[in-house]
């Protein structure tokens, strides 16, 4: 056998050891930096860099089977939605009446016909019924009370009280 053949093959295979041993560390690396982005806990990221060390591709495919099925960022992210579909259902107003979800923008509760806000006489912009003047044209609102008396310009329409719907009313809405 020539002498050259050897270390040709001496070399061959100290490149193909070189080559396994820099994919193992390069496995072990991407394990850890893997579980790190999953758990907050340092221990965890040693155990899945130990494992994968000695257990080599075998212990990355069992990694990969067992680790958290979400990441850090996307379990923040999903917090943030909840909590952001948690504040919209809360924001959203409820009828004083009968306590059932109404929108911004209805004048009567559908379920009890409770009165939830009046239109302004001059633009039709929606009020809240204790106040007396229209925040958008100045115009000076007509107060119907609850016991059916009309009160102009009142002042002192508790918030409390709204009224229910009630002929006056109808009547009012009607003509405009
Ligand atoms: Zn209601
Ligand atoms: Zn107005």
């Amino acid at each position: 056998m020539p002498e050259g053949f050897d270390s040709f093959l001496l070399l061959i295979t100290i490149f193909v050891v070189v080559t396994l041993a820099a994919f193992w560390l390069a496995i072990v690396i991407w394990a850890y930096r893997d579980m790190r982005s999953r758990s907050r806990d340092p221990l965890a990221h040693w155990l899945v860099a130990i494992i994968v060390f000695l257990l080599s591709v075998p212990g990355l495919f069992i990694y990969i089977l067992l680790r958290p099925r979400e990441t850090l960022a996307e379990s923040y992210e999903r917090s943030l939605e909840e909590e952001a579909l948690l504040q919209e259902i809360e924001e959203r107003p409820t009828c004083p009446g009968c306590s059932q979800r109404v929108q911004h923008d209805w004048q009567a509760c559908p379920h009890c016909h409770h009165r939830l806000k009046k239109a302004c006489v001059n633009c039709d912009y929606l009020l809240e019924l204790p106040w007396n003047i229209c925040p958008r044209c100045t115009t000076s609102q007509v107060n119907y009370t609850s016991d059916g008396t009309i009160a102009t310009n009142s002042r002192h329409v508790k918030p409390s009280e709204p009224a229910p719907i009630d002929a006056k009313w109808v009547a009012s809405q009607q003509v405009e």
